[in-house]
C-alpha cells in the first residue's frame, strides 16, 4: 500500500509518498511560493535526481496537480500511474476539542475542521485547501486527517484551563490545546519501544526543539501537560516566537509603539524569540556560529533558549512520580550537541548525567546519559510523516 502524506502551509505544500510494506519513502518534495511569483516544486523520487519544476501555481490545487504529475512522471516519477496511490493522509493543525484521534475525512469532519478555523485562522485554511484539492483531483481515494492537537486532548483541566474568567473557555474555547502532537506521540511510542516498556507505563518528558519548539509531560503514555497553549506561541523561546512573557508587556508596547493588534501579533510571532534577542538569525546554526565568533547577543539568545528548556523539564518532572526518559527531537534536539549538553548539565539536581561521548551524535537514535544517571536521556529523530502514514493505514483498514 502506498500512502501520500500532505502537509499544507499558507504558501507551501510538503509531501511524501510512503510504501507501507517496508515504510520506505518512494518520493518526497516541496511546493513553495504557491500563489506568489516564482512558484516551484522540488521533487525527488528515491534513487533519482531531484528535479525543480518552475510554473505558476495560483492555488494549492494547481500545486497539487504538478506534484501528482511529478509523482507519476515517466522519467522522474515514482509510480507508473496515480492509481498506485491508495490513500492520502493530511496533517491538520487544529482539531480543537472535536478530535482526540485521527479520523477518516467525510463531510461531518470537514464541517468540524471548518468550525475550528475561528481558533486557528492561520493554520487550518491551508489544510482545508489541500483536502479540497485532493478531493477534486483524486475523488475515489480515501483521506485521513491527523491533527497536531489530538495527542494533547488527554491533558486534564488542571493543565488546560487558564486562570482567566471561566466564561472565556465556555464562550470562546480559550484553553490550552498544544501542538506538535504527532511528533510528541511518535517519539513517545518509539521511546517506549527502545526502553522496553509498555506504553501505558511509560513516563517521559519529550522535547521537540526546532524552529518551533514545545515540551510535553507524558504520564502513562498519555499527554499530561505541554508548553504550547491556545496557539503555538506559548511556552519556550523559539526561532521567531516569544514564548512566555508577562502579558502586561503587550498593551504596554502597543501603546508605546502605536501598534495595532495585527502588528503586535506579528512582533510576537515573527520578530521575537532567538531572532529578536540576537538580532542575528532565527536559525540555531547561525546563532552557534555567531556566538563562537564572540557575538554576545547570539550567545544570550542561546542561553535563554536553553534555560527555558531546562526550566520546563524541571517543571514537568514535578508532575510525575518517576521519569523513564527525557527525549530530544526535531532540528535542534536531534542535531545540536551543545544544546543537549548544556540543557542536561543544568539538570544535575535531578541526578541526571550526560555521557559526552554518547552525546556526540546527530540525527540518530541514541541514549546519551551515563549508566548511573537517575533519568535516561535519549535522542529520537521525529518522523511525523511516517506517523501520519501509519495512522492513515490503520484507519482505512477498519
Ligand atoms: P526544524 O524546525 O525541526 O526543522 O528545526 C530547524 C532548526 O534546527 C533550525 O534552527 C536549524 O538551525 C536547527 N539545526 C539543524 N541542524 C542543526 C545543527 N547541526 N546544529 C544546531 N542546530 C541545527
Amino acid at each position: 500500500m502506498n500512502i501520500l502524506v500532505i502537509n499544507c502551509g499558507s504558501s507551501s505544500l510538503k509531501y511524501q509518498l510512503i510504501n507501507m510494506e517496508d515504510e520506505s519513502i518512494l518520493a518526497k518534495g516541496l511546493a513553495e511560493r504557491i500563489g506568489i511569483e516564482g512558484a516551484r516544486v522540488k521533487h525527488e523520487t528515491t534513487g533519482k535526481e531531484e528535479v525543480v519544476i518552475e510554473d505558476t501555481m495560483d492555488d494549492h490545487k494547481a500545486a497539487l496537480k504538478i506534484v501528482l504529475d511529478s509523482i507519476a512522471h515517466k522519467e522522474y516519477g515514482a509510480v507508473a500511474d496515480l492509481s498506485e496511490i491508495n490513500a492520502v493522509g493530511h496533517r491538520v493543525v487544529h482539531g480543537g476539542e472535536d478530535f482526540a484521534e485521527s479520523v477518516v475525512i467525510d463531510d461531518a469532519v470537514m464541517k468540524a475542521i471548518n468550525d475550528n478555523v475561528e481558533i486557528a485562522p492561520l493554520h487550518n485554511p491551508p489544510n482545508i485547501m489541500g483536502i479540497d484539492a485532493i478531493k477534486e483531483i483524486l475523488p475515489e481515494v480515501p483521506m485521513v486527517a491527523v491533527f497536531d492537537t489530538a495527542f494533547h486532548q488527554t491533558i486534564p483541566a488542571v493543565n488546560h484551563i487558564y486562570p482567566l474568567p471561566y466564561e472565556y473557555y465556555e464562550k470562546y474555547k480559550v484553553r490550552r490545546f498544544g501542538f506538535h502532537g504527532t511528533s510528541h506521540q511518535y517519539i513517545t511510542e518509539r521511546a517506549a519501544e527502545i526502553l522496553g516498556k509498555d506504553l501505558s507505563e511509560v513516563n517521559l518528558v519529550t522535547c521537540h526543539l526546532g524552529n518551533g519548539s514545545s515540551i510535553s509531560a507524558i504520564v502513562g503514555g498519555k499527554c499530561y501537560d505541554t508548553t504550547m497553549g491556545f496557539t503555538p506561541l506559548e511556552g519556550l523561546a523559539m526561532g521567531t516566537r516569544s514564548g512566555d512573557i508577562d502579558p502586561a508587556i503587550i498593551p504596554f508596547i502597543m501603546e508605546k509603539e502605536n501598534l495595532s493588534t495585527e502588528e503586535m501579533s506579528n512582533v510576537l510571532n515573527k520578530k521575537s524569540g532567538v531572532l529578536g534577542i540576537s538580532g542575528v538569525s532565527s536559525d540555531f546554526r547561525d546563532l552557534e556560529v555567531a556566538a563562537k565568533e564572540g557575538n554576545d547577543r547570539a550567545q544570550l539568545a542561546l542561553d535563554i533558549f536553553e534555560n527555558r528548556v531546562r526550566k520546563y523539564i524541571g517543571a514537568f518532572l514535578s508532575e510525575m512520580d518517576h521519569c523513564d526518559g527525557i527525549i530530544f527531537t526535531a532540528g535542534v534536539g536531534e542535531n545540536s550537541i551543545t544544546t543537549r549538553e548544556n540543557v542536561a548539565k543544568g539538570l544535575k539536581a535531578f541526578g541526571i548525567k550526560v555521557d559526552d561521548e554518547k552525546n556526540n551524535v546527530r540525527g540518530k537514535e541514541a541514549i546519551f546519559s551515563t549508566e548511573d544517571s537517575a533519568i535516561k536521556l535519549l535522542v529520537i529523530p521525529t518522523n511525523e510523516e511516517l506517523k501520519i502514514a501509519k495512522e492513515t493505514q490503520r484507519l482505512i483498514a477498519k
